[in-house]
């Protein structure tokens, strides 16, 4: 396993073509916006290392049988899976934003099921490509970005009658040695701190669409790979020297737009081609294990409650009723969430590949929560917090020999606290509820995995109805 120092210089080798306002970015690592979702990624390496963490964060490789990062596993049983959620809350407390790592295990482990069901059917070898894929990406403890979310165009056409062919990423060209692919993946989380870019089709497909049937694997800085960072509110506070005004100075997550402009890819990391009766599966798969790793805001929860408890405190408003009210609903909320994705997992079962996956339906149910409660719990917070939280002026006044004075003695709560404490707190709340954090609390929650109708679908889907019939018309002494 690689340390975080490690983790950071194997970035650097990476020669990714980056955008940001405008301009190539041309140190990836050391950009001050970026840095601090590299930081994120880097203590899933550190927590990794970390003895007291080893049974969370660690697993043994089913194929080497060596110790290797959770993040890079392939689930062998209940307890895998359970302790895949555990991780998600753990980083996500340690870190209080993404930090993305979750997909590419999530892609990782979608394959190993998705290429043994293909090959059984079409007499293909996906999964040794697959495997042999694997023992790579835990032999060197790799970053992988799970790239499935095409930018879809006109959301009542499938991929074949788009206007744009290219809004769907699909194969343009066969070639002896491999694929020539075209299109785009939006929303890449970490994908600038990614070592590869693990690529799966974003819908079920029918044969008209079997030239998007596509998944793959590449290097992160394949040629024609390009990437457009995702803006972040307040995310040029970044670029400020103090760090009160940050709310969380240590970490954050980010997003990007991942264009493939003519990329070739050789078959030995081909996983899927134009199987679209597949697609599906993947799809489907993949998403069930993602959304059961938004077990990360239970632990994104546990940081605002803390701060918001603290903000209480340092307001001497502790013992009001009402705020005490207000922590266990965020309690009551948090937990919930916890309930969701730790039974999805402790539901789950072996696929005929060998990998164990989250119950489908719980882990549908889990995120449908998680669309929603943060909201709340946020909201709470802001309650809680009161408005100086969007008041408050810049640390530089705080610093300033002319005004300093005045918002150190205006500014107090609880005497006993310096007032600048408060303001810690205050800042760490506005960021996980309206600023840079708030894109992985708030509005990730509500899409990320899937926007809240998809889930939807799935559990009108999976939900046993016949059964429930039944049991409704047994009891009430229907006999049809
Ligand atoms: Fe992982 Fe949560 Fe970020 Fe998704 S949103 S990558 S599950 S930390
Ligand atoms: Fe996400």
């Amino acid at each position: 396993m690689m340390t975080p120092q490690q983790y950071e210089e194997s970035l650097r080798k990476l020669n990714l073509e980056v955008y940001m306002f405008g301009k190539r970015v041309e140190n990836v690592v050391d950009d001050p916006i970026i840095r601090p979702s590299m930081n994120a990624v880097a203590k899933t390496y550190e927590m990794a290392l970390r003895p007291e963490y080893e049974d969370i964060m660690t697993a043994t490789s089913h194929i080497t049988g060596k110790r290797i990062n959770r993040f890079t596993h392939i689930h062998q049983n209940v307890d895998d899976l359970v302790k895949k959620s555990k991780m998600g809350r753990l980083m996500g407390r340690a870190t209080g934003c993404c930090f993305q790592r979750c997909v590419g295990m999530d892609a990782l482990n979608a394959l190993s099921i998705v290429t043994y069901d293909i090959d059984k059917t079409k007499g293909t070898d996906y999964n040794q490509r697959f495997l042999k894929y694997l023992a790579f990406v835990q032999e060197h403890d790799l970053v992988c970005d799970g790239a499935m979310t095409d930018p879809k165009g006109n959301r009542s056409l499938p991929p074949h009658q788009q206007a744009d062919p290219d809004l769907f990423l699909h194969v343009v060209e066969e070639r002896k040695d491999g694929i020539v692919v075209r299109g785009a993946k939006a929303h890449q989380t970490g994908a600038v701190n990614s070592h590869e870019i693990i690529v799966m089709p974003t819908i079920a497909m029918r044969a008209e669409d079997q030239d998007y049937a596509v998944s793959f694997a590449l290097p992160s800085d394949a040629k024609g790979i390009v990437y457009v960072m995702g803006r972040q509110s307040c995310d040029t506070r970044k670029l400020e020297a103090g760090q009160l005004d940050r709310g969380n100075p240590f970490f954050g997550g980010h997003e990007a737009l991942v264009v493939f402009d003519n990329v070739f890819v050789p078959w030995q990391r081909i996983f899927m081609y134009k199987e679209y009766e597949f697609a599906g599966s993947l799809v489907e798969n993949f998403a069930s294990y993602h959304r059961q790793s938004y077990a990360c805001k239970v632990g994104v929860g546990d940081v605002l409650i803390g701060a918001a408890q603290t903000a209480a405190e340092y307001n001497g408003a502790e013992r009001a009723s009402h705020v005490k009210d207000k922590i266990i609903e965020m309690n009551h909320l948090n937990e919930t969430l916890y309930c969701g994705c730790i039974s999805c997992a402790s539901e789950g079962h072996q696929e005929p590949s060998g990998t164990y996956v989250v119950d489908k339906l719980l882990a549908n149910v889990h995120k449908q929560n998680v669309t929603r409660f943060p909201y709340e719990i946020a909201r709470l917070a802001q309650d809680i917090a009161g408005g100086l939280m969007v008041t408050m002026p810049a640390e530089e006044d705080f610093k300033s020999p002319a005004t300093g004075k005045w918002l150190d003695k205006y500014y107090a709560g609880n005497c006993d606290v310096p007032t600048l404490n408060r303001m810690r707190i205050l800042r760490l709340i506005e960021n996980l509820t309206l600023g840079t954090a708030a894109v992985g609390y708030l509005t990730e929650s509500m899409h990320g995995a899937g926007s809240p109708q998809a889930q939807r679908i799935m559990i009108a889907r999976l939900a046993n109805m016949a059964e429930k019939k039944k049991a409704a018309k047994k009891l009430s002494g229907i006999d049809e």
